[in-house]
């Protein structure tokens, strides 16, 4: 999607403090962090919530929450971390690209 700024982050097209990229997936810092540490996960594939995603994107969501751990610890939260997924405009999504954020405090 042209006007989608996490498609655009996901191209390169705009710049993201990110932290881990391949060739499904990119996480990067949130510019308004919550948390000390606070990223989130984001397919580069565009689907605009959770509740747009069909059995198509399986493997990509697990492949997404099976990152959110192992990039948590490369991130200090070895101790624990939050997930959230917003979704939809009563959920308090703001950005109508899927993405799973991943925060917490060191300890
Ligand atoms: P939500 O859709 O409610 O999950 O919120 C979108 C999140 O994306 C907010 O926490 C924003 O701070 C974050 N965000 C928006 N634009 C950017 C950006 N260019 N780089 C990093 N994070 C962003
Ligand atoms: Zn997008």
């Amino acid at each position: 999607m042209t006007d989608c700024i996490f498609c655009k982050i996901a191209a390169g097209d705009i710049p993201a403090n990110k932290l881990y990229e391949d060739d499904d997936v990119v996480a990067f810092h949130d510019i308004r962090p919550i948390a000390p540490v606070h990223f989130m996960i984001i397919p580069k594939t565009h689907v605009d919530s959770l509740a747009h995603c069909s059995e198509a994107h399986q493997s990509l969501l697990g492949k997404i929450m099976l990152l959110a751990p192992k990039l948590a610890a490369e991130q200090g939260l070895a101790a624990g971390f939050k997930t959230g997924i917003n979704t939809g405009r009563g959920g308090g999504q703001e950005v109508f690209h899927l993405h799973v954020h991943v925060f917490g405090h060191k300890m």
